[in-house]
Parts: C-alpha cells; sequence; structure tokens
C-alpha cells in the first residue's frame, strides 16, 4: 500500500493532463528543481549534454524547457560516475529545465543495421528506394538476446550494455526522465526480425523497470517503449505489455514505416490504448507535418534532431517556402544583389539573430567558414519550432487548434508571435 501511494503522488506531480479532446492533450511535465514543461513540447536533442552550437544559457534563453541527452555518448565521455560525483546532469550542464535521456537503444541501430541499410527511422529519410546500399560498411553495433556489444567510435574499445547497465548509468546522470533499453528495428526489417526484437525489447524492459523499481531513486521517471515497427500486431502486443506495467510515461520508438504517412496509422493503431493519466513521447520524430500528425494521436512530447541539422547545414525554417526551409547558403544570396540583401531571414521573426543579423551577413559568415554562423542559425531554428508550439498550444487551449493548423500549412499565419 506504502509503494502504491508513493506512485500516485508521485505521478500526480511529475505529469498533469489539462485538457484531452479527440485525441489532442494539453499538459504539464514537472521535475523536482520546480521546472515545467507545457506540452505538446519538441524537446531538441542534445547528445552530449550541449544542443550543439548552443550553450544552456541561450537555450533557456530561448524558452526551451526539454531536451533530450544520448545515455550512449555520456557513457564514452565524460562517463556517468563523472557526472554523478559532479551532482548530476542539470548542475553539470547548468540547465533547471526537464532533461530526458535515451536508453542507448537507438545507437544500437545508427551504429549498427542502420549504417548497412543506408536508412533512418523512417526509410525515405536518407534513401527513398531504401535500397541496401553500404554492404561494405562496418558496424559499430550488435545485439544479442541478453545485451547491446558497442565499440567506441571515440578510442575501439568494447562496451557491453544491458537493460540493468542502461538504466543505473541513466540514474548515475541524474536525467528527470529515463527510457528502457531497446531495440529501434530497420524500416527495411522483416516481420520475422520485427516480432523477435520486439519481444527482447519487451523482456528488457521488464527487466529495467524490475531495476528501477528496486533501485527507486526519487525524482527520476521511468518511460516503456512500444515497439514492432510497422506490423499491426506486433505494435499491439507490444502496447499491451508495456501498459501492463506501471511505468511513469510511455514512448512509442522504432522504426515507423517507409513514409512520413506511416506514423499516423501506425499511431492510429495504439493511441487509444494508452493510460491516459501518463505522458507520451514519440522517439525520433520532428518534421513540420510529422508534428502535428504526432499531436493529432495523442503525443505530448517528441525529439528530433532535424531544426538542429539543418542549421547546421545552412538550412533555415521560414513560411514563405513550399517546404518550410531555405537554404541561406544557395547561390540566389551570393548574386550581385542579394550580397547587399540587408534584410533578416525572416521580417516577422522576433528571435536573437533575426533582431541583429541580416541574411547577407549570414551567408558571408557561411561563405567564409565561420563558426559563430551555426549558432545564429540554431538559435533561428529553434526559435521557429519553439514559436510553433507556443501558438499550437495557445490554439489548443482554445478550441482553435485545427483552424491554426490550417491557416499555418496555407502559409496565412504572417507572424508567429
Ligand atoms: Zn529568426
Amino acid at each position: 500500500m506504502q509503494s502504491y501511494m508513493n506512485n500516485i503522488q508521485k505521478n500526480n506531480t511529475f505529469f498533469e493532463l489539462l485538457h484531452s479532446e479527440d485525441r489532442i492533450r494539453l499538459g504539464i511535465i514537472r521535475n523536482w528543481l520546480g521546472q515545467s514543461l507545457e506540452t505538446p513540447a519538441f524537446i531538441p536533442v542534445a547528445t552530449n549534454a550541449s544542443i550543439r552550437a548552443l550553450d544552456s544559457i541561450s537555450v533557456k534563453n530561448l524558452g526551451i524547457n526539454g531536451i533530450f541527452v544520448n545515455t550512449y555518448h555520456m557513457h564514452l565521455s565524460p562517463g556517468e560516475e563523472v557526472v554523478s560525483e559532479l551532482g548530476g546532469l542539470h548542475k553539470f550542464m547548468n540547465y533547471e529545465g526537464v532533461i530526458f535521456t535515451d536508453s542507448g537503444g537507438f545507437q544500437a541501430f545508427s551504429l549498427g543495421q542502420a549504417i548497412i541499410d543506408g536508412v533512418g527511422k523512417i526509410a525515405s529519410v536518407f534513401s527513398k528506394e531504401g535500397k541496401r546500399r553500404n554492404k561494405d560498411q562496418q558496424k559499430l553495433a550488435e545485439i544479442t538476446d541478453d545485451y547491446i556489444v558497442f565499440k567506441s567510435h571515440i578510442d575501439g574499445r568494447i562496451i557491453k550494455l544491458t537493460p540493468e547497465m542502461s538504466i543505473q548509468i541513466q540514474q548515475k546522470l541524474g536525467s528527470d526522465i529515463m527510457m528502457v533499453l531497446d531495440e529501434c528495428t530497420s524500416p527495411l526489417a522483416s516481420y520475422e526480425y520485427c516480432k523477435n526484437s520486439m519481444e527482447r525489447s519487451c523482456r528488457w524492459a521488464l527487466k529495467c523497470y524490475n531495476f528501477f523499481k528496486e533501485n527507486n531513486i526519487p525524482n527520476q521517471y521511468l518511460y516503456g517503449i512500444i515497439q514492432g515497427g510497422h506490423y499491426y500486431d506486433l505494435r499491439m502486443k507490444s502496447t499491451e505489455f508495456i501498459c501492463s506495467l506501471d511505468f511513469d510515461g510511455i514512448a512509442v520508438g522504432g522504426s515507423l514505416g517507409t513514409s512520413k504517412e506511416n506514423i499516423a496509422e501506425i499511431l492510429s493503431w495504439i493511441v487509444d490504448y494508452l493510460p491516459q493519466d501518463k505522458p507520451r513521447h514519440l522517439l525520433g520524430i520532428g518534421s513540420i507535418p510529422e508534428i502535428f500528425v504526432a499531436i493529432e494521436h495523442g503525443m505530448d512530447t517528441f525529439d528530433c534532431i532535424i531544426p538542429t541539422r539543418y542549421a547546421r547545414t545552412g538550412t533555415v525554417f521560414v513560411l514563405d517556402s513550399p517546404n518550410f526551409v531555405r537554404d541561406i547558403t544557395s547561390k540566389y544570396y551570393k548574386n550581385k544583389e542579394s550580397k547587399r540583401y540587408d534584410l533578416p531571414i525572416d521580417e516577422n521573426c522576433q528571435c536573437y539573430t533575426c533582431r541583429n543579423y541580416s541574411v547577407s551577413y549570414l551567408n558571408h559568415l557561411f561563405y567564409v567558414g565561420e563558426i559563430c554562423v551555426m549558432t545564429l542559425l540554431t538559435i533561428h531554428n529553434l526559435h521557429f519550432y519553439n514559436t510553433l508550439l507556443k501558438n499550437i498550444r495557445k490554439s489548443i487551449k482554445e478550441n482553435k487548434y485545427f483552424e491554426f493548423k490550417q491557416l499555418f500549412l496555407n502559409r496565412m499565419i504572417e507572424k508567429l508571435e
């Protein structure tokens, strides 16, 4: 009875569902430092305890209240013992917002089969044809029934990661939200492979759950992960198993088919079986159309590298472009007139970059390889995402979500703030 009461109390303070209608939800996640993350929220990836090109103060100034750190990378450097001795991730990186950590399972995919298949979570992201094209490449991760074996990309050492170790590392890192160890299967994996993998991920989820309950650290929360690739029966079995355990939240992981349309289909199978009172995270998804799909299928948070990686290659998010993106390194800005292009990326954008710098200047910085341009473009792209999510939450509050979505997709929202 004691532990049951503790759980109720814990869940009440951790996540609050404020509104839910037609699967679209509004909520709030709180951490022990008193920081609040309003959902739905986009969670930028901070692989090595830093959103690439930004320091934690800049992240705070952008109003970003949640980040996603990669456990495997932190295990390699500086190591969870060092982070723990220095007071945990929040203190180590001087960031009080909600910190999610993954389990290391995704790296078994990204450093393993993804290299061989030449794919991402969605096959078409990197390979439209979904052809296996990198047969000569070497995998840096292998999966067995009991653990994942990695070959460190830093010094070549061999690392074995068991479900229990993954939880222990995340506990020492001191993140707010931890994930169970799982395998993210390739979008090109067969039914048979996905079935075996899903069953193994369920066994690992139980091991993580048991270890977490036996070694419970207050103020840390554990999400179970639903796997099963793009196969209906596998997703349903995984959903049933994960939801039968008292996790603090539910994540949806793994490959989500071979196109973004599949995401909607996969989520529609499972969403009505997820517990209402627990937060839900969609792993590794975050293009603009995918965000709308995720929200309409009951997801509360989602992480992705898109806005930050795009920024580092000179691609910025804007409203007046067919795909919401523009390449500011393009020749368009290098012709005679645009060298004197004295306008910001977006005249209506209120971000630090747009308030202070012209496209000509940013284009010049790229051309000569000045690294501060990555910081400036990352600030703009994260501001764009953050503002979009802020407006989406506002529209849900005002019962105008679909109206807002229509205006936004038709580029009829001139100003996002
Ligand atoms: Zn801007």
